[in-house]
């Protein structure tokens, strides 16, 4: 097999003694050992086999070969949440006295991590305000242990030179390299060939990809993997063997979903760049934002998420959802169904007017998570929506 989606759908757990075509769930917190001997030999890590669920289990380890395969990693470890993923990509390598730089547009709870855990622990940080390489090169210090961000950014889509930033570990070895990439998944965009050293996801979005369940996953380097397999061991933010099963099955349409996704959302972008009612459209592949040469240049196409302004700020913001007949509002993303939410008043609501204006959230702007619908059903509601409302 030569092509990657084969690849990724051919990936299975090993067929057990009852020769079943589709991967069943294992659910057993724990494997047996044939002798005394082979317990001593895979506790003592001469001989590789499952041990324990919290480790390991044939449907986590199945899911996590499968996003290997996506990015093209080494290897990985699968998570109870996306923000376990995340959360365990910076503990396992940060102590007292460390420093980190992060871009500004993270996802809110990433954010509560390095402005309120981390400063407990003695771990200080640096937002970066702008996508300048030069900026980014600026913020490290010695102390520097780890750059991160995200890429398109969420809400406002802002993208960031993955190869251009990823160089700078040239001038600092010592610094990990993480993205966040669950807003572009590992069918648009593959950080680790661009020079990443860690790529993490919530597996709760595109991944699953159907609102169903939550899940987390983090891949890269080999060695720093195993260091967060230390960590992970011993704090046991595990996947769970159902979730696993869950979502490794939705990754054998992954392709297809960002496929429709994408070609929806673009759809939806260029009608809403022609209605009189939006201030604002953003979408890294409208030729008219600003990062679209970039965003051709690292992404394969634009994503699944649309974010605009409409005329009239906050009121008409909530007039236009409450208007809308097919899509519903709730605070999930990378759905098969198309999602409207209203980020000034709840994902970001805990930021000052001004912060949210440095992010581009402002009173109208609406985040929508397009779906799977056909896209005339999608961009009418929202031309219903925009049309009521006036
Ligand atoms: C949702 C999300 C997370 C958190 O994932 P959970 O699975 O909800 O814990 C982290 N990063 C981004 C970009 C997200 O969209």
């Amino acid at each position: 097999m030569k092509n990657d989606q084969s690849k990724i759908i051919r990936e299975q757990a090993p067929r057990s003694a009852t020769r079943e075509h589709s991967v069943p769930l294992y659910l057993t917190s724990s494997f047996i050992f044939d002798s005394a001997e082979q317990g001593r030999a895979i506790f003592a890590e001469e001989e590789e086999g499952m041990v324990y669920s919290r480790y390991a289990n044939p449907n986590t380890t199945e899911f996590i070969n499968r996003v290997c395969k996506l990015e093209k990693a080494d290897t990985g470890l699968a998570f109870a949440s996306g923000m376990a993923a995340v959360f365990a990509s910076f503990a396992s390598f940060i102590k007292s006295g460390d420093h980190i730089v992060s871009s500004r547009a993270i996802f809110g709870s990433t954010h509560q991590l390095i402005t309120q855990l981390f400063p407990r622990w003695g771990v200080t940080y640096t937002y970066v305000e702008s996508s300048d390489v030069e900026d980014w090169e600026k913020s490290i210090q010695p102390n520097t242990k780890i750059v991160f961000l995200e890429s398109p950014s969420n809400p406002g889509l802002e993208l960031f030179d993955l190869e251009a930033l990823a160089k700078l570990k040239n001038k600092f070895p010592q610094v990990i390299f993480i993205i966040d990439n669950c807003f572009a998944t590992p069918y648009l965009q593959q950080p680790l060939t661009l020079g990443f050293d860690i790529s993490v996801h919530s597996a709760t979005k595109y991944m699953d990809g159907q609102g169903r369940v939550l899940g987390g996953v983090a891949v890269g380097k080999k060695e720093l993997i195993d260091e967060m397999m230390f960590f992970i061991r011993h704090t046991g933010p595990a996947m769970s063997a159902f979730n696993a099963w869950t979502i490794s099955k939705s990754l054998e349409t992954l392709g297809l979903r960002m496929d429709r996704h994408c070609d929806n959302a673009l759809a939806l972008a260029q009608a809403l760049e022609k209605t009189n009612e939006i201030v604002d459209v953003k979408y890294p592949f409208l030729s008219s934002h600003p990062q679209y040469e970039l965003a051709k240049k690292q992404m394969k196409a634009g994503g699944g998420i649309v974010t605009f302004e409409v005329k009239g700020g906050k009121e008409r913001a909530f007039r236009f959802i409450d208007a809308l007949e097919m899509i519903l509002y709730t605070s999930n993303l990378g759905d098969s169904r198309t999602i409207a939410t209203h980020p000034a008043t709840t994902t970001h609501a805990k930021l000052s007017d001004s912060e949210r204006a440095d992010l581009g959230i402002m009173p109208g702007t609406i985040r929508l998570s397009v779906g799977l619908e056909d896209k005339e059903d999608i961009i009418n509601d929202i031309l219903q929506a925009l049309d009521k409302t006036k």
